[in-house]
């Protein structure tokens, strides 16, 4: 006996039971360890920052992560799977400064950076119970017991090796550059975290702006009234810090006339600018203004800006002493020639500010321009300007407001477009000019290149679109932060300005037996303040070394977790990881923005370090969605609460909703119904087989494995099993390209035939009182197809394949693995397959589908037979006695013809008939019915009613009864009809069927039956 299946069911209680199983007997520990010594399959996890409880999303890429070293290990996979938690930088910082109340730096150095930071180190652990909590309950197996942790000293000393590593061959620099820089977290972001910011649809001004020529330059022109250079800016806040305009200097532009002075801009944005319709007075080269000079809007010594020259600075900005040259500025601005210069929009002469632009500095640097800085690095406006003190953006408007009374300012609107905004904290970015340390990427360009083409990308397209793009515009890594809480970068420098001797350190043994090393305290912490006491003797001088004071970037930490999750490599074990297969990773798997994240962090760190990727294979998950297309966000408050789901629904639900409702690198609209649809759709009819083969298989005693030679296959049986292997075939080449999608609606199709064909077809096999060969046939055909379902299955949905497997299996046969998830993988039987077999299925199941159609269209109910059903889908030839009695069945028909097209097109004219489809019609029904058909169709009623008269009764399935009748003559006429009468009993297990009552039935019902009256009653027999 298997243990008895209701067919009502709770997956959520069902998962929390399989749950305690699992726990109970350590059964994902036991599943790594069972294949050791196996060939590795290794994933890497991308840890995610445990600063926040885990949203939908999570979900999401954690099924994704779980399913494919599932599915390997069933493949005979050795497959350990450390979790990591990412447990630096910003994020944390910035959930501390909102508890703290805080607003920025200044408020964190007062408190205390040691208190500051113990706070981040216990802030990342309040969320880990839910994140843990969760990951069990959605059943992502992976080692939570043993995580790598990217705070611990270990995993902190491998990424100072690695940065060691790159300082040794010159790929570490300090750079004076312009950087996005946050102004509220004050510090620099990497270019792939500027790509994480973007937000379209920002409103800033849009404003031209005129730049007074000074009377020689004017003269060179011949112009005799005041004139202007004309050009556009939709930050009106670098504007003080101006010290030069760009044209192209082969292009034409135009002297126009406006209110009696002159303006100059490019002829071809004169009607953007509103100057379409001014005369043009004169037109000159680009080249002919070259050099010309302009009054400074904001000159700098009337505001105690101090000014510097960029003369004989270096590409990189480095000056010897790694600051720019200070020497009094000329005042005089010129126009230089830029290759930059758009005609697309502006005016074609491009305002300059070597302090705020990339561009700007790079042409700064090259022309030796003035440079000024005239806002701070929280975005404040130095100086003694009449705005001095406000935030750029504040700014903004007062600025434009003085030029105006200038008569500066041309014309003043606003425009919408994508700025970027810090991906933590949503200020506004500002490009600035300052010292930021840099990886040299770009030196290994090529071989990010390269590499990335041995790289398997799902969706491919991502390799050379979204990924390969970010990898041809690589800029060095912006990696330093001037933080608090993260991996201290380890440089040293010397504290003699004349020396000025830089050292990197490498791990905590080489700090330690520095020279005159000194400030250590016990326990060690390598994190600030306590690592900033550290100092030695320099090398050079003998003055004492400091640390600089920058902390490093958390997508660097995360990028190095192929090494430093092993403590590469100091640890004895670790220094085999690229010999034994841990390095590279079978697989990764994280959402679409990681791209230029988590994807790229780990490829530019492997490939720095060992010139070669470290992950074979990507899944690159596309966003997820509201149900209405929109993001989700707190603010809007459409956010899925992952657990309200999951104990609605279970897990297996959503695992499976997420694995085959789309593919995995679409977007994706969330909508909790779809959930419900797939609960309904596919768990339950696969549980109602379930229920329905347990429930029959304990009255007739089957037991599997017993069946012997007995069994009597029927085409249907033979049907099944090679749908049944083909499936087989179809998911294992699915997953093992990474398709889980593919796979997962592969086994959905087969659960449906299996259902609505294979059992509602061999229900009566199963209901029929004697337990023959062919009886036989049909449970050890279902047994099997559950039983490989099961292990299909127990990739994607892990909880009701177990399920399935400990009583189907387990319950049977106590030498079996004791989990599912200890199974192998099935592996198909090929000589099972008939293709042939599986096409001639299918058509019947098309024809019966179509007709089906056509008698909906006529309103005709299935129970009432019709003669005939003419298809033009067999020919004569083709037709086979088989296919035409699963369709006679189906269409419920006597008789199945093939005809041809010219012959549908006549029946389709022909109101004896009803066709599936008017414009191209394949399967016809003749509608006459004659007098047997319809007494036919009343016994099928009759029999249909009696049925559910026994459900209502409460009978068992297998209860014999006697049958009550009164009504209309035809009634009786049917009743007593010798065919009909022993079809109603045999149907409804009646021995009887009696006319009138006697005192007591168990049930009765009056129907009107196509317009006859009728009294029927049961009454259960011994
Ligand atoms: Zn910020
Ligand atoms: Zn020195």
């Amino acid at each position: 006996m298997f243990p008895p299946v209701k067919s009502k069911v709770n997956f959520s209680q069902l998962e929390e039971n399989i749950l305690r199983l699992w726990q109970d007997n350590n059964v994902f520990e036991r599943s790594v360890e069972a294949r050791q010594g196996a060939p590795r399959f290794v994933l890497y996890e991308g840890p995610p920052t445990a600063n926040g409880s885990p949203g939908i999303h999570h979900v999401l890429s954690r099924v994704f992560k779980d399913i494919i070293p599932r599915y390997k290990a069933m493949k005979g996979y050795y497959t350990p799977r450390i979790a990591g938690w990412d447990t630096h930088g910003l994020p944390v910082e910035l959930e501390v400064e909102r508890e703290l109340g805080f607003s920025g730096k200044a408020q964190i150095e007062e408190y205390g950076v040691d208190r500051f930071n113990a706070r981040c180190r216990e802030s990342v652990f309040s969320y880990l119970k839910e994140w843990e909590a969760l990951t069990e309950r959605i059943a992502f197996w992976i080692d939570l017991k043993h995580p790598y942790i990217t705070m611990e000293n270990s995993y902190i000393e491998t990424c100072w090796w690695a940065i060691k590593q790159m300082w040794d061959r010159g790929l570490v620099y300090q750079g004076y550059k312009v950087t996005p820089h946050c102004p509220r977290c004050g510090t620099s972001l990497s270019s792939h975290e500027v790509a994480l910011g973007y937000q379209d649809d920002t409103e800033d001004p849009s404003v031209y702006i005129k730049f007074k020529l000074v009377e020689q330059s004017r003269q060179k022109l011949n112009l005799e009234r005041p004139a202007y250079f004309l050009a556009w800016t939709t930050t009106p806040w670098t504007l003080p810090g101006n010290t030069a305009l760009a044209v192209a200097p082969e292009a034409e532009y135009a002297i126009v006339e406006v209110a009696q002075e002159y303006l100059i801009l490019a002829p071809v944005l004169l009607e953007q600018a509103g100057l379409g319709d001014a005369p043009v007075v004169a037109k000159v080269e680009g080249s002919d203004l070259v050099g010309l000079r302009y009054e400074p809007l904001f000159n700098p010594s009337d505001f105690d800006i101090p000014v510097e020259t960029m003369a004989g600075l270096g590409k990189e900005g480095q000056s010897p002493s790694g600051i720019l040259w200070k020497q009094e500025g000329s005042f005089n601005y010129p126009v230089i020639a830029g290759d930059f210069v758009s005609m697309e929009d502006g005016t074609g002469i491009v305002h300059m500010a070597p302090a705020y632009g990339e561009v700007d500095y790079q042409a700064g640097t090259e022309q030796g321009l003035d440079f000024v800085h005239t806002v701070d690095l929280q975005g404040k406006v130095i100086g003694n300007y009449p705005f001095s003190g406000l935030f750029v953006k504040d700014a903004d408007p007062l600025i434009l407001d003085d030029l105006k009374l200038r008569n500066l300012l041309y014309r003043s609107e606003t425009i919408r477009h994508t700025y970027p905004f810090c991906w933590r904290c949503e200020a506004p970015l500002l490009y600035y000019a300052k010292q930021t340390w840099y990886i040299r990427t770009t030196a290994v360009k090529e071989s990010l290149i390269a590499g990335n083409a041995e790289i398997n990308w799902y969706p491919e397209h991502i390799k050379y679109g979204r990924f390969g793009n970010w990898l041809e515009n690589n800029v060095d890594w912006a990696f330093s932060r001037e933080r608090y809480w993260g991996t201290p970068l380890p440089v040293w420098r010397c504290e003699n300005p004349e020396c000025g001797n830089l050292d990197c350190v490498g791990s905590v043994p080489e700090l330690e037996n520095k020279p005159g090393f000194a400030g250590l305290k016990e326990p060690l912490d390598l994190h600030r303040p306590f690592v900033d006491e550290l100092t030695y003797d320099c090398a050079k001088c003998g003055a004492k070394m400091r640390r600089v004071p920058e902390v490093i970037d958390c997508w660097f930490d995360s990028g190095a977790m192929p090494v430093a999750q092993y403590h590469y490599p100091f640890d004895p074990e670790s220094r085999t990881i690229r010999e034994d297969g841990r390095f590279p990773a079978d697989y990764i798997c994280e959402a679409l923005d990681q791209t230029r994240g988590w994807f790229y962090s780990l490829h530019a760190i492997s490939t720095l370090l060992f010139n070669c990727p470290c992950f074979r294979n990507v899944i690159c998950l596309g966003h997820i969605l509201d149900a209405k297309g929109e993001k989700m966000s707190k603010a809007k408050g459409n956010v899925v609460e992952p657990w309200a789901v999951i104990n609605e629904y279970g897990a297996d639900a959503l695992r499976w909703y997420f694995f085959t409702s789309s593919p995995p690198g679409n977007v994706r609209r969330f909508a909790e119904k779809s959930v419900a649809e797939v609960t309904r759709h596919f768990l339950l009819t696969l549980w109602n087989v379930y229920s329905f083969f347990v429930t029959y298989a304990n009255i007739d005693h089957f037991t599997p494995g017993s069946e012997g030679a007995l069994l009597e296959e029927s085409e249907l049986d033979r049907w099944i099993i090679s749908e049944l292997n083909q499936l087989i075939i179809d998911v294992d080449s699915a997953m093992e390209n990474y398709n889980p999608t593919e796979a997962g609606r592969k086994i959905e199709s087969f659960v449906d035939d299996l259902s609505n064909w294979y059992v509602r077809r061999s229900r009566r096999r199963f209901w029929k009182s004697e337990n023959d060969a062919d009886k036989l046939a049909a449970y050890t055909t279902l047994y099997q197809c559950l039983v490989t379902l099961s292990k299909l299955l127990a990739p994607f949905t892990p909880f009701l394949a177990e399920e399935l497997y400990q009583n189907l299996v387990c319950s049977v046969f106590p030498q079996a693995p004791d989990s599912v998830h200890l199974a192998d993988f099935p592996v198909a039987d090929e000589n099972k397959i008939d293709k042939q077999l599986a096409a001639d299925i299918q058509l019947a199941m098309k024809i019966s589908s179509l007709g089906r159609a056509a008698r909906s269209q006529a309103g005709i109910k299935v129970r009432q037979p019709l003669a005939v059903a003419s298809t033009t889908l067999v020919s004569k030839q083709e037709q086979s006695e088989a296919i035409n009695q699963m369709v006679r069945d189906e269409l419920n028909v006597k008789e199945i013809k093939a005809a041809t097209t010219e012959e549908l097109a006549a029946m389709a004219t022909n109101p004896d008939y009803v066709v599936d489809n008017v414009a191209s019609p394949s399967t016809a029904l003749y509608t006459k019915l004659t007098p047997e058909l319809q007494a036919e169709g009343m016994a099928r009623e009759i029999v249909h009613r009696l049925q559910t008269m026994r459900r209502s009764a409460g009978f068992d399935i297998a209860d014999h009864i006697d049958t009550y009748y009164q009504g209309d003559d035809y009634i009786r006429e049917v009743m007593e009809n010798k065919t009909l009468a022993d079809y109603i009993k045999q149907e409804t297990l009646s021995q009887r069927l009696v006319e009138g009552f006697p005192e007591k039935v168990d049930f009765k019902e009056t129907y009107k039956l196509s317009g006859y009256n009728v009294l029927l009653g049961v009454k259960r027999l011994g």
